[in-house]
């Protein structure tokens, strides 16, 4: 651009809320999935933004052109202290053009990489304990239910849960589709699940792509958290439809639990494959894919994706294990 149209150029030009999405559908090869005769593929998403990673930018991308339709100045937002989705409305505000709030679940003593990295990203963080993080109206009344703040913030829930993550997560079947727009030629489709919106986004676009093709890919959550059947009334507020199976025997002990076992699969899986995965979502969704397909519970010939959801904050937490 040239100096006279940079000069002509609106001091507050609002910047588009896009990224290029650069997420390609790479083959997985191994020993077993030979054995098998299962032919394994992995959705790259983790390839977005290495901040706005994987599923957080699904799930922002309409809530923010929401805030900014609605004139919003500041995003509002809540996490743990290792939270994906923290840093990633860090990030996407510096982008796009929002100051940034977080409500940190825990006290200063929380800090820690990630923490940093979104005050970096110009985010401001309010430590709040376990006690009063539960009740987040109260949280965020407290410190925005006033004017002028009212009409300047926005809020998103914890992990960007809500309709507008939906959508976002919804356009993922869409670029897995065949020729023509078929439906994704795939017969089993995973993803790691932990308040299960990207399930039910996933969901959402499977059905309403599915037009006229019998060969409807099978959908599959494995859930990331111990006695983890209470997301699914919480999914189906999301989508009422979703139709979807669920795996509860992959949370190795609850949220951000690990295991040996566990930890021994992601250094073979990383040193196998040259892709990263973590402890906390894509390290147990892998494990439990590979449990499946070693135990036999797919038809030789199967075609299955597992969509790599991001979040490489997850091992920043855990290095110290690998
Ligand atoms: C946040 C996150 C998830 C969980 O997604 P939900 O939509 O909340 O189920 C999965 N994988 C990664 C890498 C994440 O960061």
């Amino acid at each position: 651009m040239c100096g006279a149209e940079l000069d002509s150029t609106p001091m507050m030009a609002e910047r588009e809320i896009d990224l290029e999405i650069h997420s390609p559908i790479t083959p997985i090869h191994g020993p077993e999935l030979e054995a098998q005769g299962i032919s394994l593929w992995m959705k790259r998403d983790d390839l977005i933004h290495p901040f706005i990673s994987g599923n957080k930018w699904r799930k922002l991308k309409y809530a923010l052109r929401d805030a900014r339709r609605l004139g919003r100045k500041r995003l509002v937002t809540f996490g743990g202290a290792w939270s994906n989705h923290l840093l990633a409305t860090a990030c996407a505000g510096a982008m796009f053009g929002f100051r940034t709030l977080g409500f940190v679940r825990g006290d200063e003593s929380a800090s820690n990489p990630v923490l940093s990295l979104c005050r970096l990203f110009g985010m401001e963080l309010v430590y709040v304990d376990r006690t009063r993080y539960r009740d987040k109206d109260s949280v965020y009344e407290s410190h925005c239910g006033r004017t002028p703040n009212q009409t300047l913030d926005y809020r998103i829930d914890e992990g960007g849960f809500g309709p507008h993550a939906l959508e976002g997560c919804a356009e993922i079947i869409g670029e897995l589709m065949g020729p023509g727009d078929s439906l994704p030629p795939f017969d089993h489709i995973f993803c790691a699940c932990g308040t299960g919106a990207t399930l039910a986004g996933l969901a959402k676009g499977l059905a309403t792509s599915a037009t006229h093709t019998p060969q409807q890919p099978i959908l599959h959550g494995i859930p990331v958290l111990r006695s983890a059947d209470f997301l699914i009334p919480q999914i189906r507020t999301l989508y009422p439809h979703a139709h979807f199976e669920w795996h509860t025997e992959y949370h190795f002990g609850g949220y951000a639990k690990s295991s040996p076992e566990l930890e021994s699969f992601i250094r073979q899986f990383c040193a196998d494959t040259g892709i990263l995965i973590e402890p906390v979502y894509t390290g147990k969704l892998c494990f439990g894919v590979f449990d499946m397909i070693r135990k036999g519970a797919f038809p030789r010939g199967s075609r299955i994706l597992i969509l790599h959801s991001g979040g490489l904050t997850g091992m920043l937490g855990m290095h110290q294990r690998f």
